[in-house]
């Protein structure tokens, strides 16, 4: 069936509570190219970013095109012999204040290993084989099937039928619908992983909550969000490229998404900012597209000069380290404990 229609609904902030609420900007979806127009509010008690109103819970599928967006495409990462190869030897001295993110060396080093070789090197850096993984978002299971194969025992959840499929095919547990359809008994799994999905979930709280309650005492949650906090953000406004309307319904800070974890009974034990290297452009062509056809949500605009683009893409990394510096990267990420 063609489903043509918004179906919105106008909601309260998830952090306070609170309906005192300002208009921040319009937003489009410039993703799947529907041109449909949203906004983005302010919660002005706890300072709160988010898509008022939005779409209803049963019509997000629509946003989400399987054949375009681009998570659901990843091909799985074979994992070197190096990773598959687990050895637990008893750390001391450097190597263990390396892998302690609470430490000066532990923090640059693990920052180091994200950033130059991904996500999955820092975790296994600070936690242990036999580690019980939720990735929640898991896509078409990437990272899950380099966790499997170094030996955690791991488990998926994912909204898209489709993802889901892809993902079983490669022999991995992926649960199809929501975490709390999943129903998963208390304290099963040791860390749980949401890389650039936080942002999607409708009640970030009460998702927050069923966490907790499916986490291992001490279990640890790693969260990846867009950084509405950072300079990017704070200079292109609505052209920043991660405004992802419908799909990103909230827009974290290093404060908001703090506060959030921290309401949940979580304590904050590793906070840093990351910035990839195609986000500048990104936003220079929103913003170009904004000049030239304001109102238009739909299709982007491309600088054509490849000289223009070589020249961006060549400061962009300068930047963006220089930003991370100082914690006001495009990519915010938390590393939470439950208490
Ligand atoms: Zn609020």
């Amino acid at each position: 069936m063609l489903e043509t229609a918004q179906k919105l609904v106008t909601v309260n902030c998830r952090l306070c509570g609170g309906g005192d609420l300002f208009f921040l900007f319009d937003s489009y979806d410039r993703d799947i190219g529907k041109q449909e127009k949203f906004q983005l509010v302010q919660c002005r008690l706890c300072k709160l970013v988010f898509l008022n109103p939005r779409p209803v819970f049963e019509m997000f599928h629509r946003y989400y095109d399987a054949e375009r967006y681009y998570p659901y495409q990843m091909a799985p990462q074979a994992p070197s012999a190096g990773q598959i190869a687990v050895k637990e030897k008893p750390k001391s001295g450097l190597k263990k204040a390396a892998c302690d993110p609470a430490n000066p060396i532990g923090y640059f080093y693990l920052s180091y290993l994200a950033q130059t070789k991904g996500d999955f090197h820092r975790i296994k850096k600070v936690v242990p084989s036999q580690t019980r993984l939720l990735d929640i978002g898991c896509g078409a299971g990437q990272f899950l099937l380099s966790a499997l194969r170094y030996g955690w025992r791991v488990q998926g959840v994912e909204m898209m039928e489709q993802a889901c499929r892809k993902a079983k095919e490669l022999g991995l547990s992926v649960f199809q619908g929501t975490l709390q359809q999943a129903r998963f008994p208390d304290k099963s799994f040791d860390l749980v992983r949401l890389s650039h999905v936080f942002e999607h979930l409708p009640d970030p709280g009460a998702s927050l909550v069923e966490i907790r309650r499916v986490l291992s005492d001490g279990g640890k949650v790693l969260i990846t969000v867009p950084n509405f906090g950072g300079v990017i953000a704070r200079i292109f406004g609505k052209s920043w490229w991660c405004v992802d309307s419908p799909r990103h319904l909230y827009l974290y800070t290093p404060k908001t998404l703090r506060r959030i974890a921290e309401k949940a009974g979580f304590k904050i034990i590793f906070q840093r900012t990351a910035t990839g290297n195609d986000g500048i452009l990104a936003c220079l062509e929103y913003w170009m597209e904004r000049r030239k056809r304001p109102g238009s949500g739909g299709t982007k605009f491309q600088f054509h000069s490849e000289k223009f683009r070589r020249f961006i893409q060549r400061i962009t990394p300068m930047v963006c380290w220089g930003f991370d510096c100082v914690g006001l990267g495009d990519g915010l990420e938390m590393t939470l404990q439950k208490e």
